[in-house]
């Protein structure tokens, strides 16, 4: 069966779109830990980014730049919760995009 995030691909789930291209997609976080919360995934199915070749992740390395460029935020901080106790809960591999264009995002400490 597909996962949230596959259903988001496919169209079956809605979501609030960035910029997509044949092998990546990034949308507005449901619920946003920032101003600005963007997730950007492969629109291929991987778990994490443990199981992520390698290559994809070069790729999506220039699909981020784009979807900052797309939304004009030039400061951002790059998230990937890998595994369930590093806080995944949706297991298809994705980045989180965090901004706050007008302030400064906190560093918080996570233990
Ligand atoms: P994780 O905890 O796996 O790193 O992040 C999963 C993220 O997906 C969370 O920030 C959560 O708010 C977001 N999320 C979960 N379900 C949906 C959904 O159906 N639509 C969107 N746009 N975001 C979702
Ligand atoms: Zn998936």
């Amino acid at each position: 069966m597909d996962c949230i995030f596959c259903k988001i691909v496919k169209g079956e789930i809605p979501s609030k779109k960035v910029l997509e291209n044949e092998k990546f997609l990034a949308f507005y976080d449901i619920n946003p830990s920032a101003p600005v919360h963007i997730l950007i995934i492969p629109k291929e199915h991987y778990e994490n980014f443990s199981t992520t070749p390698s290559e994809i992740f070069c790729e999506i390395s220039e699909f981020i730049k784009e979807v900052a460029k797309e939304v004009k935020v030039k400061d951002y901080r790059l998230i990937t919760n890998n595994g369930k106790s590093a806080g995944q809960e949706i297991f298809h591999f994705h980045i989180h995009l965090l901004s706050n264009p007008n302030g400064k995002l906190k560093w918080p400490k996570l233990v």
